[in-house]
């Protein structure tokens, strides 16, 4: 065994194996996996073997894609077979919702570059002989999916790792992690000490267990998983015959059933809802090879379904039952990246999908290993997206509602209630009492609109217009015309200080630091020029910052500064969370409804626009700034948390005279949409420039500022692509309003995507962003569709926001 090493990657299930191949191929070959047991000793070597390309995330749908074609490449390099067998996919719909998700699911699959066609129920039954045709209305048939075998394809990375140079120690149990003073890594096992740079957890079902030896607690569980395998079947027999092809692979949304071929039989395996976690607390170090008891009663009402939909199989024998572990994330995405403050420690777990995802997974991290970024959008797996909310106990919750919701459509507009509400402001109540719908994000309950009194506060699921369509059209109103009030803690609020901070974060930052008492904006570039950060910078004092920016990406922008602060540097740097909460008085009165609580001068003179400063509203001592996210004439105002419900009171009450309305996230993003607004995670992400962003007037080379270079060089040749403003006309009969994902079709083409839609309640006309190459974001473009819900919907290039495009009424 080596005494020292670069990489130490921890387990060898398909995870793993996948991410020692991808290192070697990045060039890294002074790397090492230990595995405790054999290769695939944990979830991977009964896994059923399926792979799909579509995911809810067209990014990891796109590691998908990258996963399954890379079978063929491994299986010729290291000479191991992985049984590929790609016979294609039905997606079976039952009902008009999921013949609609179908017709989304497709159209997203168009800008991936996906085949995707959506068949009649009577040619899916001519595939798929087996299923019952009265219990379906439609299907989407995928041709790249399949199977493959397991253990096979873990071989094959092993193989091709060692032949570059890997070594692979098996029956090697890591048993405890310490870390020098340097960042680098003690990897301390039951055969030795291994010294590394780096260290690898791609522990599957014991990634919690080996988190634990760093102080971490993962959201990550595992879950009871069956699957049951048939006899031969004469019908399969008969459809091979006629045919020559294997049968299709079948998932059954409304059975919460997937089936494929196996041998001369058939698979079968559910997602059930009487569905069990698997050792909630610890998972034991003795569980190897081995899977739990059959348990057919648990399954018992979706199997009911299956005979239904698939007669013969009704009749079939059972060959063989297993039910095993595997573990999730509550999102059911991976857990990929490094972990905020604790160098050189990352992880690549949760991978509830190790033969569709795992390729996709290994690359990801490999490149972000190698090269310092992922080199793709990775966001939706990024570990970073789970914040200290996400406990053992929530993760339970969470994950248990993903699994038994598995096949079922979660609404654009859908907010899903387990573990909630957990995490809330001081108001909660009263927003409650004022009949808020809420939504989660982060962890945090938002306010998303505010039902009618003596309504229900619930909206309805759909991908239309919801109930809350025509009551967030009158908050906007109240905005625009008078003046609204919202809670703005949803934001992530950063305090940086010390000395030396200016200049530190004038290195990090594209546009220039404010002067005191101001507010300027700016983008976080990585070193190649991509973005990834976007905030309102605050200045409070020479070395003394507020910076607000998205509340998703707290982790994610927090691991960024961490990493970035010069070793032993005086500069602190804090997430401040809900220690500093927020309220938001926005529309053409908002001054007055905060003049009259406050002896401090708002008038402009005074108080302009982009203003930042310490202002006692009321007897409450608060910070002031002078923007809003609206595109009004606005305020936030932030008060430590036991002074929020005063705030509140006090405002609530000022805005009386001026008939003051509350607003909710709803109506903000209606609002930012009118006014162009783009946002972190739609517009702005790791994949986009500033250039492609339109976000000019956050760049100014006066500074040096990490990935100037790559922007200056962009700057040279030009964007590839641009974010382009579109107004899209709805189908009259049956309006429905982009929400992001959407294909943007010019001429007959598909040429690009949207990120983000909302109808414009005030200006009365539906909006879209969203990116274009370049060469067709020109002014007066002519002939974009956008399409929705499978209907191409005519969409009109937009030069300037619908609503105040000189930006007057934020700085009256
Ligand atoms: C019944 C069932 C059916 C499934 N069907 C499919 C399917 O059709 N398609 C699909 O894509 N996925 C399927 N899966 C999921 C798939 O099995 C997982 O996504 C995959 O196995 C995850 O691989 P992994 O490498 O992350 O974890 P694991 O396979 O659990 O590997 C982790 C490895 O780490 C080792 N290890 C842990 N801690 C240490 C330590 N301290 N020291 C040394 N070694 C350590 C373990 O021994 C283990 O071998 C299925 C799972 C089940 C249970």
């Amino acid at each position: 065994m080596k005494a020292s090493t670069q990489v130490v990657v921890i387990g060898g299930g398909v995870v793993g194996a996948s991410v020692l191949y991808h290192l070697t191929k990045a060039g890294w070959t002074d790397v090492v996996l230990v595995e405790r047991k054999e290769l695939t000793a944990g979830s991977t070597w009964h896994a059923a073997g399926g792979m799909h390309t579509l995911n809810g995330d067209p990014n990891v749908s796109k590691l998908q894609q990258y996963t399954i074609q890379l079978y063929k490449e491994i299986e010729a390099a290291s000479g191991q077979s992985c049984s590929i067998h790609l016979p294609g996919g039905l997606m079976l719909a039952s009902d008009r919702e999921r013949m609609d998700w179908l017709r989304m699911a497709q159209a997203r699959g168009r800008y991936l570059g996906m085949d995707l066609e959506i068949i009649s129920i009577a040619e899916a039954k001519a595939l798929f002989p087996l299923l019952e045709e009265k219990y379906f209305i439609g299907a989407l048939y995928d041709p790249v999916e399949g199977h493959v075998d397991p253990t096979g394809v873990t071989n094959a990375y092993a193989i091709c790792a060692r032949n570059a140079g890997a070594e692979i120690y098996r029956h090697t149990k890591v048993d405890a992690l310490g870390q020098r003073p340097d960042g680098t890594w003690d990897v301390i096992t039951d055969q030795g000490t291994i010294h590394a740079e780096h260290v690898v957890n791609a522990g599957g079902l014991w990634a919690r267990e080996v988190g634990r030896m760093v102080g971490l607690e993962l959201p990550v569980l595992a879950m009871e998983h069956i699957y049951l395998v048939t006899e031969d079947m004469p019908e399969v027999a008969a459809h091979v015959a006629a045919t020559g092809n294997e049968m299709p692979m079948a998932l059954d949304f409304a059975g919460e059933i997937y089936i494929r071929q196996e041998q001369g039989g058939m698979l079968l395996g559910t997602y059930e809802q009487a569905n069990v976690p698997w050792s909630p607390r610890e998972t034991p170090w003795d569980f190897n090879m081995q899977l739990l008891p059959p348990d057919l009663d648990r399954i018992a009402p979706e199997l009911e379904v299956a005979f239904r939909h698939y007669p013969a199989m009704g009749v079939a024998g059972i060959k063989s039952v297993v039910n095993g572990p595997f573990t999730f994330s509550p999102d059911g995405n991976p857990l990929v990246g490094p972990i905020r403050g604790l160098r050189n420690y990352w992880v690549a777990c949760a991978v509830m999908a190790g033969l569709s995802q795992g390729g996709g997974v290994g690359l990801a991290l490999a490149t972000w290993m190698t090269e310092g970024d992922p080199g793709m959008d990775i966001w939706g797996m990024d570990v970073a997206r789970y914040g200290d909310y996400a406990t053992l106990a929530y993760t339970n919750a969470k994950v248990r509602e993903n699994y038994g919701r598995r096949f079922r459509i979660t609404f654009p507009n859908e907010e899903l209630p387990a573990g909630r509400p957990l995490h809330t402001t001081p108001i909660y109540d009263r927003l409650t009492e004022h009949n808020a719908v809420w939504g989660a994000g982060f962890g945090l309950e938002h306010p998303l609109w505010f039902q009618r009194p003596g309504e229900t506060p619930v909206e309805q699921v759909t991908f239309r217009r919801s109930n809350a369509f025509p009551v967030v059209a009158e908050e906007c109103r109240a905005v625009r015309e008078r003046v609204g009030l919202t809670e703005c803690s949803n934001f992530a609020k950063y305090r940086v200080s010390g000395p030396g901070t200016a200049e530190w974060l004038q290195g990090l930052f594209t546009n220039r630091l404010p002067a005191h008492g101001r507010v300027s904006l700016t983008a976080m570039l990585n070193p190649q020029g991509r973005i990834v950060g976007e905030f309102s910078v605050a200045r409070v004092g020479e070395d003394d910052f507020f910076l607000f920016g998205s509340q998703a990406a707290e982790v994610h922008h927090s691991r960024w500064f961490i990493d970035h602060l010069p070793a032993g540097s005086p500069i602190r740097f804090r997430a401040l969370g809900l220690s500093l909460v927020g309220l938001s008085v926005a529309g053409p009165k908002a001054r007055d409804v905060l003049q009259s609580v406050t002896a401090t001068s708002l008038a402009t003179a005074d108080f302009p626009f982009m203003t930042f400063r310490r202002v006692d509203v009321g007897m409450i001592p608060a910070w002031v700034g002078r923007m809003t996210y609206s595109g009004d004439l606005g305020y936030e105002i932030w008060v430590a948390p036991e002074y929020q419900r005063a705030l509140f009171d006090l405002l609530w009450e000022a805005g009386r005279p001026h008939d003051m309305a509350l607003f909710g996230f709803r109506a903000l993003m209606s609002l930012r949409m009118e006014k162009m607004f783009g946002t972190w995670y739609r517009e702005y992400r790791p994949i986009y420039t500033p250039l492609e962003a339109g976000m000019d007037r956050y760049l100014r080379l006066d500074h040096e500022f990490i990935g100037r270079a790559a922007l200056e060089a962009e700057m040279a040749r030009g964007p590839e692509r641009h974010l382009v403003y579109l107004a899209v006309d709805p189908d009259p009969d049956e309006p429905a309003d982009v929400i992001g994902d959407e294909p943007i079709w010019h001429d007959g083409a598909v040429v690009g995507w949207v990120t983000s839609g909302a109808y414009a309640h005030y200006s009365g006309v539906s909006l879209a962003l969203g990116y274009v190459p370049a060469g067709l974001a020109a002014p007066g473009t002519e002939g974009f569709e956008v399409e929705i819900i499978g209907h191409r919907r005519p969409a009109r290039l937009l030069t300037h926001p619908v609503l105040d495009p000189a930006g007057s009424r934020m700085r009256a």
